[in-house]
C-alpha cells in the first residue's frame, strides 16, 4: 500500500499552497514578502475551514474561496485581480496533477493507493475534480475522520481500510513532522519529497528522498 499525503506531494513536488498562493500573488504586482503573505494565507486557512459548505466545494471552487479570502487580508489585495491569482494557482497545480497521474497510473497496478491528508472534508471531490480519484481506494481527509496529522491515527484509519493489503507500506509526503515522523513511528517505510537542502530531524529516517514525485516510480519498483 502507498499512502500520500495531498497538498504538496501530489499537486506539487515538495512547494506547498502558500508558496504557490504567494508566487501567483507576485506575478500580478502583490509587493509583501513571503513572511507577511503567509500570516494572512494562514488566517485564510483558519477561515476556509470554518467557510459554511466548504465539505461540498471541488478543487476550483476551494481554490478561489480561498483567494476570496486571502486577498481581504492584505493590505494591497483589494486592488490585486482575484482572478488572476487563482488561475495560475490552478492551471499550475493541475499540470502537476496531470504529470503525477501516469504515476498513479502505473503504481495503481501493483499496490493498493490511498490519500492521508490534512484537508477541509472536500479531498474526495478535489480528486475527482482533478481526474485522480479513480486509483484510490481510501482517502483519510483529516476533515472527514476528525483526527489531524502528525496523530497517528489518521494513518492508521487508511491502513486498516477494509479490504486493503497493507504490507509493505509507505508514506510519500512533503513535511517531515506530519507525514514522514508519524508514519516511520509506525513502522512504514517513508519516501520525503523536500529539496536537498532541508535536513533530517531524525536519524535513520526518510527511507529514500525525492526531489520530484516522479522518482517514486524507480524506487518501488527496484
Ligand atoms: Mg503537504
Amino acid at each position: 500500500m502507498v499512502l500520500f499525503d495531498f497538498g504538496g506531494t501530489l499537486d506539487a513536488d515538495g512547494s506547498r499552497w502558500s508558496v504557490r498562493f504567494h508566487a501567483a500573488y507576485r506575478a500580478v504586482g502583490g509587493k509583501q514578502s513571503f513572511a507577511a503573505f503567509d500570516r494572512a494565507f494562514r488566517e485564510s486557512d483558519r477561515a476556509l475551514e470554518r467557510l459554511a459548505g466548504i465539505e461540498r466545494l471541488g478543487f476550483r471552487a476551494m481554490v478561489d474561496a480561498q483567494t476570496a479570502l486571502l486577498l481581504p487580508r492584505l493590505s494591497d489585495g483589494a486592488a490585486l485581480p482575484g482572478r488572476a491569482i487563482a488561475d495560475q494557482f490552478h492551471s499550475t497545480t493541475c499540470a502537476v496533477v496531470r504529470r503525477n497521474e501516469e504515476l498513479l497510473a502505473r503504481l495503481h497496478q501493483s499496490y493498493h493507493l490511498g490519500v492521508v491528508s490534512n484537508f477541509t472534508g472536500n479531498l474526495e471531490l478535489c480528486l475527482e475534480e482533478l481526474g485522480v480519484m479513480k486509483y484510490f481506494s481510501v482517502v483519510a481527509d483529516s476533515g472527514r475522520v476528525g483526527i489531524t496529522k502528525p496523530d497517528l491515527r489518521l494513518f492508521q484509519h487508511a491502513l486498516s481500510h477494509p479490504g486493503l493489503t497493507a504490507n509493505p507500506a509507505w508514506m510519500v509526503g512533503d513535511n517531515f513532522e506530519s507525514d514522514i515522523r508519524p508514519a516511520a513511528a509506525l513502522g512504514l517505510s517513508t519516501a520525503w519529497l523536500a529539496a536537498a537542502s532541508e535536513k533530517s530531524r531524525e536519524s535513520g529516517i526518510p527511507t529514500v528522498r525525492l526531489s520530484t514525485l516522479s522518482d517514486l516510480a524507480g524506487v518501488l519498483e527496484s
